[in-house]
């Protein structure tokens, strides 16, 4: 690849025709090498075969020259090159089955126009033939051979400029120039067939979008192809960018390709190299390059959210049997908790007090984890509203500001000033970051004396991202895949709930982002919490308790439908002292027939029933009594499930949640009654 293309070197003037003039004072042997040096320096076809008829029609003192030759194998002889005629013919061509080729192809011999009617091959030439040669109006016909030992072609030579018929001498020279033009012609062609082929090669080459380059024993590029200079920026003659290739990985004396990766201007590159022998027997390499960074890249974002797939499925049915259980425990949980804290209401030893707000404070720890298994489950929806994130990180270090300074941890920020608003619950998204600080801050104390957490936000392509690293022990791979699930954990019983990560992972998919731990280079773990930039402002917020503490000064015929024995009992318990006259009914048809039969002043509804279920027995309510209906307020376990959901948006109907605390039902009921 590294020889000028022949096309490009200047055809130099004809200085050595001029020695074939003397040919007379030198000899024959003198104008012979001088016909060979300049046919050896002529390399494009067409000015040498120009030059071969002007050298002849020179050495011969010749009217005329004629060169005829087969351009392959299996076609006629055309017209090359002529120089001389007084009427040159744009094209010529005689067929293999003219009798003159058929003669010359048999014996090769030098011919002369008088020999066509001696010949008995020659005699029997067509006239077409005949009209053909006389336009070339020759006194010889010379063989040109090829170096297969076949006619590659012709040359007519007219008659000589001095009127004197050529001499024997004159056919000698004749014959020998005949020879070195047969091989200055396939030469050429050879040299013409070869340029062509690299220059198809090297269109080939430039037209792959892979970066080809040759390099050589000294590690000097001797070839680039397009996509090697614009996408490396790599020149022929400069020195190999292999060049910190160690020895005992050259490829040089290795039989076969080999493949590898290697990292250039930040992008990743699949390398095949394969030793090449040039023909002179010397060494160079061949390496091919391919920028693969796009496809791992699409190859990661795929694993990542075939992962994150997996992982949103899975947890989704462990969310389905964490509300479950949830909604199971709640009802027993909300007797539980109402019992005890009537109870505390009583005059009782202080020792049985003791032990009531013990059953009170477990059962509210009871209470809370449901809650946190609800939130997991995404029972409770996000509150909307624009927020800075940046703003919520600092918010979140300023509260662990102090045990991080105590426990030796330096935090580290590097926050995107630029980062837009999103619309979001800040209360939650906080609860997530203090969340993964947390967990940095124990995985850190755990194996060090001191640590450092890193916590980077960055936005586009429509989400933000936020980071929060640590050089703690990180997370071995084989709990990876767990650390989301709820109740997952491996700090010791009592200090860790397991219920982190997978509320933060039901926190974050509810405002429609994920989270995953991703591959850290700052030592330990690394979370990363990606949130869409959105605009909109979401559902209005759900209705809160205003704090009123006082009970009803009114007494009320209150009905309660409950499927719960327990529910119902804890509600006649607290009420009942009250002064309130209080029904209880287990379903929904039960309760229809009640009201019809009794005047109530307030209803207190289950919503989750068997049979006709709280929403229906709404309605139906609805349909015969629209006060009343307006003096029901909905005990749910679950505010965020559906039905009840719909139900508490439409009718803007009052509601207390399961497991509730006496005072709320208090407030609830006074609030309708007084209203
Ligand atoms: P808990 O903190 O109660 O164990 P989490 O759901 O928050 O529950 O975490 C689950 C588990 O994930 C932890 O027990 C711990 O093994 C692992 N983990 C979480 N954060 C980190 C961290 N920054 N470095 C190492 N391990 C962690």
């Amino acid at each position: 690849f590294g020889h000028k293309s022949p096309c490009r070197n200047k055809i130099q003037p004809p200085v050595v025709s001029i020695g074939l003039f003397y040919r007379e004072r030198y000899g024959y042997l003198s104008a012979l090498n001088d016909f060979s040096r300049e046919t050896r320096s002529l390399a494009n076809l067409p000015d040498l075969e120009t030059r071969l008829v002007e050298m002849v029609k020179g050495a011969l003192h010749s009217t005329n020259v004629c060169l005829l030759s087969k351009t392959s194998a299996d076609t006629d002889f055309s017209l090359i090159a002529s120089v001389g005629l007084s009427d040159p013919p744009r094209y010529l061509s005689l067929a293999q089955t003219c009798p003159l080729i058929r003669c010359m192809s048999n014996n090769f011999a030098i011919l002369s126009p008088d020999r066509f009617e001696i010949d008995p091959i020659l005699q029997n030439m067509s006239s077409i033939h005949r009209r053909k040669l006389a336009i070339l109006d020759a006194a010889l016909f010379v063989p040109i051979i090829a170096s297969r030992g076949e006619l590659s072609g012709l040359m007519s030579i007219g008659a000589n400029l001095r009127n004197r018929p050529y001499t024997v001498e004159d056919r000698q020279l004749v014959s020998n120039l005949a020879g070195q033009i047969g091989m200055a012609l396939e030469n050429a062609r050879l040299y013409r067939d070869a340029f062509r082929s690299r220059e198809n090669l090297e269109m080939w080459l430039n037209s792959m979008p892979d970066c080809v380059m040759i390099v050589d024993r000294e590690k000097t590029v001797r070839f680039t192809n397009i996509a090697c200079k614009q996408q490396l920026g790599i020149e022929v003659g400069s020195r190999s960018f292999i060049e910190g290739e160690r020895e005992d990985e050259s490829p040089f004396g290795e039989s076969n390709a080999n493949r590898y990766r290697k990292l250039i201007d930040g992008k990743e590159y699949e390398i095949a190299r394969a030793p090449l022998t040039n023909p002179g027997g010397s060494q160079s390499v061949v390496y091919v390059m391919r920028d693969i960074s796009e496809r791992i890249k699409a190859a990661e974002d795929r694993k990542k959210w075939e992962e994150q797939t997996r992982m949103n499925s899975h947890l989704a049915s462990i969310g389905e049997m964490a509300s479950g259980i949830a909604h199971e425990i709640n009802n027993p949980l909300t007797a539980v908790l109402g019992y005890a804290e009537l109870l505390n209401e009583e005059r009782i030893p202080p020792e049985i007090k003791e032990n009531v707000t013990m059953i009170q404070e477990g059962a509210r720890r009871v209470a809370d984890i449901v809650q946190r298994l609800l939130v997991f489950a995404r029972q409770r929806e996000p509150q909307r509203q624009p927020v800075d994130l940046n703003q919520i990180i600092a918010t979140t270090l300023q509260l662990r500001k102090y045990e991080l300074r105590t426990s030796n941890i330096e935090i580290v920020t590097d926050l995107d000033n630029q980062l837009p608003y999103t619309v979001a619950d800040g209360g939650q998204i906080q609860q997530v970051l203090l969340n993964l600080i947390i967990n940095a801050e124990i995985a850190i104390k755990s194996s060090q004396n001191t640590g450092k957490v890193l916590i980077t936000s960055e936005y586009g392509r429509g989400i933000i991202r936020i980071s929060v690293k640590d050089d703690g022990p990180g997370i071995p791979t084989e709990i990876k895949q767990r650390i989301f699930d709820p109740f997952f954990t491996t700090r010791e019983t009592g200090q860790g709930t397991g219920l982190g990560l997978s509320i933060c992972h039901g926190i974050v998919s509810e405002h429609g982002g994920t989270i995953y731990v991703a591959d850290s280079d700052y030592g330990g773990a690394e979370f990363v919490l990606e949130l869409p930039i959105t605009e909109d402002e979401g559902p209005a917020q759900v209705e809160v308790f205003e704090d009123n503490p006082l009970r009803s000064r009114k007494r009320a015929k209150i009905l309660v439908v409950d499927d719960e024995e327990a529910v119902r009992s804890l509600f006649e318990t607290i009420l009942e002292p009250e002064g309130h006259s209080v029904d209880t009914s287990s379903n929904g048809a039960d309760a229809l027939r009640r009201i019809h039969e009794r005047d109530y002043d307030l209803i207190l509804l289950d919503i989750k029933m068997p049979g006709m279920n709280g929403f229906e027995f709404y309605k139906r309510v609805e349909a015969l009594n629209g006060n009343l209906q307006k003096s029901i307020i909905i005990v749910t376990g679950d505010v965020m499930d559906p039905i009840t959901k719909t139900l508490i948006e439409q009718s803007g109907a009052a509601y207390v949640t399961k497991p509730f605390r006496t005072d709320h039902v208090r407030r609830r009921i006074r609030a309708i009654l007084d209203s």
